[in-house]
């Protein structure tokens, strides 16, 4: 198959009609084509790659086999998986994008730090044998695990959760990058919270007394742990005031461009019209990429919908050939 034909696999368009039949109904909406703030000036695009998905090997609670069946079926061009701190999904969503025919961008999610504020970066098409980025994502994963487990013992003072129970939410054991979704899970399994995202008001949120922050690289060394690499960095949902009390500032994201940062992820539910209007004031003034995204993270994991914001090609293209390593 060409790079970048718009023509969908026949093996794709085959089970996308297969799969709108078998999805419709159900309790997961197909992509209807109603965008995320779709009314501002600058449009989101209404097709293209959603280049933002987590999947069990994160805190995503579907496969990514399920992620590139599901994303054949709403037609999308493409799909990235981006778990967090880890390439552990990597061979799994491949194989399947090849069995479906559906283009796979490979990328991974990294929670940084930039002066005290919580920076998730999403980095494309990397070398995954680079030793300074894979080291660096095996220690994120490891202080991950002992930071939950910490958590866990606080929460378990006052709520019926042993780590255990946390463990038997995680999907791909050692390969899973383990965080407070797993927690929440556990609870919502003990009956403490209906769903993740109530638990997420409550005892892990980050607010909460049990919460402690997950130890965070440097966001200027991940940008250039990334290009070492030979990868693409976007910085993900960067006004979402709904994750951080202080967004990151112009200022701020001017460091991370000098350290080699290629884009913003514009379109994404969690930045609001506004900040979605400053995101592309600054992409334009650097001659940043522009991106768009769902967070999906499954049914269970968050309400985002698989597909509900997008990447245009273009943007996909210029990734693709910045980075390392192929499309698949
Ligand atoms: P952690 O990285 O361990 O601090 O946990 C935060 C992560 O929880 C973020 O990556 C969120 O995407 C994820 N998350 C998954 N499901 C939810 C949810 N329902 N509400 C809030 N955050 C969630
Ligand atoms: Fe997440
Ligand atoms: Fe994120
Ligand atoms: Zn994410």
């Amino acid at each position: 198959m060409p790079p970048f034909s718009l023509v969908t696999d026949y093996r794709c368009a085959v089970r996308a009609a297969l799969l709108r039949v078998s999805l419709a109904g159900c309790e997961y909406p197909a992509y209807d084509g109603d965008m995320t703030l779709a009314h501002i000036a600058d449009n989101p695009p209404s097709q293209g790659w959603d280049l933002h998905c987590h999947t069990v090997f994160s805190d995503g609670r579907q496969t990514p086999a399920d992620m590139v069946r599901e994303a054949c079926a709403l037609g999308l061009h493409g799909v990235a998986i981006t778990d967090h701190d880890t390439t552990a999904g990597w061979n799994d969503a491949a194989t399947a994008a090849t069995e479906y025919g559906l283009h796979l961008v490979r990328g991974t999610e990294v929670t940084a730090d930039a002066d005290g504020v919580s920076v998730h970066m999403l980095a494309y098409q990397y070398d995954p044998h680079n030793c300074e980025i894979s080291g660096l994502f095996a220690k994120l994963r490891r202080a991950r695990l002992e930071r939950t487990k910490r958590m866990v013992e606080l929460i378990s003072k006052d709520y019926p959760i042993t780590w255990d129970d946390v463990l038997a939410q995680i999907r791909e054991g050692d390969e899973t990058t383990v965080g407070r979704p797993h927690i929440a899970d556990a609870l919502v399994a003990a009956g403490a919270y209906p769903d993740r995202s109530a638990a997420f008001n409550g005892a892990v949120g980050s607010r909460s007394p049990y919460y402690i922050p997950t130890p965070s690289p440097d966001a200027a060394d991940v940008v250039r742990a990334v290009k070492q690499a030979g990868g693409v960095s976007v910085i993900a949902h960067a006004g979402d005031p709904s994750r951080n009390a202080v967004l990151l500032s112009d200022d701020q994201i001017g460091q991370l461009i000098d350290a080699g940062l290629d884009g913003l992820e514009v379109w994404h539910r969690g930045n609001p019209p506004q900040q979605r209007r400053r995101l592309l004031d600054i992409a334009s003034r650097h001659h940043l990429l522009i991106t768009g995204g769902s967070d999906w993270h499954g049914q269970g994991g968050k309400p985002n919908r698989l597909g509900e914001n997008l990447t245009d090609d273009e943007t996909v293209r210029s990734i693709v050939e910045r980075g390392a390593i192929p499309l698949i």
